[in-house]
């Protein structure tokens, strides 16, 4: 089998990509979803906040998804359903396995990789204790509680501040169940603003940073956990102990982008981000392998993946249709001082558009500082910041006509000043 362009993943990154390539004039084009429906996470994801920016209306999970889906039926887009890709090789050629032809291969000319992320879990966190039923990661249990009407528990401790454990934390409480305690190993939260003022503030739910559990009492089932206050290490201090009778534990201790099969397929990954490096194309240093969404970097709103995944379909469907000019060495993009990452790394002034999005996220807390920009060693643009914090997004635009009149740059530095 062959096609133009196969994206792996019908969530909203892999539908905003196929939509994207579509209406830039590509006909073949193949989306290959492992699940039983397109949306990817945003069919459990049942609260309301999704589509701000990209519909300036307020949706549900399942309904962003839906015009999405909508949009790609209109375009008669192709895809299969409960087909998951195994392997990518570095030429294009996906395996990929479902019931009905058991495992076959797809030859494609571009690839886009859209796969989103799984979360951390237990194991990677290493809490001593038994492994006694009544510990699930948030998202196992949103999915539980959204799409099985299924309750995990009645009495929650809940172990992360990130976004997923912040929504499960309202949506348990709003199910009946008593939720106890937000931990948070960080003396910041991972999650968006609006979530704990949403989530944990409006139903007095405690939140309490620089806390971790250190032990899980019970054999079959949870039965309490134990919870301690961390040093500037993250070591538990001894005396600061509390007990917590509880008979669920959620996790909600971070994304890990699915990168499995594109560092089989030799894309280089970027080890803060654990996604692929691109660059201003989105491209990753496989020709003709193109990333976005979640796969790429954890975000924090699915308005910027759509956004994300848009430019990435336009890239490959150029990419195809051979109008993409050849990948330069490009501008190396650099995080320093609290910025952590940039996506893209490079930049080409000869393949980037008009305007140039850089995001980014910060390593700590910065109140009253400056977002400074550098083109080499000369600062170029220093915008005033109140806050910015870890849990959420921060962007830069580059401007195409600026970084042409700067010349042959070495490198263009995102850091953070004070003000
Ligand atoms: C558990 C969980 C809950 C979340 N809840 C929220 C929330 O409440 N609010 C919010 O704003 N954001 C939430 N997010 C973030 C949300 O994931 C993103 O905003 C957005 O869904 C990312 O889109 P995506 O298409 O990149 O990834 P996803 O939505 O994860 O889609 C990826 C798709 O790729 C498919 N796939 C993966 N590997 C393969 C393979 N090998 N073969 C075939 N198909 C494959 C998956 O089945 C999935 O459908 C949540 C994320 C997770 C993990």
């Amino acid at each position: 089998m062959k096609t133009g362009i196969a994206i792996i993943g019908g969530g909203p990154a892999g539908l905003a990509a196929a939509v994207a390539a579509r209406e830039a004039g590509v006909e073949d084009i193949l989306i290959i979803e492992r699940d039983n429906e397109l949306g990817g996470i945003l069919n459990q994801c049942i609260h309301n906040g999704f589509g701000l920016h990209t519909f300036k209306e307020e949706l549900t999970g399942p309904e962003y998804a839906e015009r999405y889906i909508e949009k790609a039926e209109e375009l008669r887009i192709p895809y299969m359903l409960h087909t998951i890709v195994v392997d990518i090789g570095e030429d294009k050629v996906i395996t990929v396995m479902n019931k009905e032809r058991g495992m076959f291969r797809i030859e494609a000319k571009a690839v886009i990789l859209a796969m989103g992320c799984r979360e951390r879990s237990r194991g990677a966190l290493n809490i001593p204790g038994y492994r006694p039923a009544g510990i699930y990661s948030a998202g196992t249990a949103q999915r539980y509680v959204n799409m099985e009407g299924r309750m995990p528990g009645k009495k929650v401790v809940i172990l992360g501040s990130g976004d997923i454990g912040l929504i499960m934390a309202r949506r348990m409480t709003l199910e009946g169940a008593q939720v106890q305690v937000v931990a948070e190993l960080m003396p910041y939260s991972g999650g968006l603003k609006r979530n704990i003022v949403q989530c944990l503030d409006d139903y007095d739910i405690p939140l309490k940073l620089s806390h971790t559990v250190i032990d899980i009492k019970g054999k079959k089932r949870v039965e309490g956990v134990t919870l301690a206050r961390v040093d500037e290490n993250r070591r538990p201090i001894p005396g600061t102990e509390e007990y917590y009778e509880c008979d669920t534990l959620l996790l909600s201790c971070g994304l890990i982008p699915e990168n499995e099969l594109s560092s089989q397929m030799g894309v280089e990954l970027n080890p803060v981000t654990s996604g692929p490096v691109v660059n201003e194309s989105l491209e990753t240093n496989v020709e003709g392998v193109f990333a976005c969404g979640n796969v790429l970097h954890v975000h924090d709103l699915v308005d910027y993946v759509s956004g994300e995944a848009k430019l990435a379909g336009e890239n490959a469907a150029a990419y195809v249709k051979g109008a993409l000019p050849k990948a330069g060495k490009g501008i190396p993009l650099k995080g320093e001082n609290g910025v952590r990452y940039t996506v893209p790394c490079t930049v080409d002034t000869e393949r980037m558009a008009q305007k140039q999005i850089v995001r980014f996220r910060v390593g700590d807390v910065y109140r009253d500082s400056c977002l400074c920009v550098y083109y080499n060693d000369k600062c170029v643009s220093r915008v005033k910041k109140k806050v910015m914090a870890p849990g959420e997004m921060e962007q830069i635009t580059l401007l195409k006509s600026k970084l042409q009149e700067a010349g042959d740059l070495e490198s263009i530095t995102i850091r953070i000043e004070q003000e």
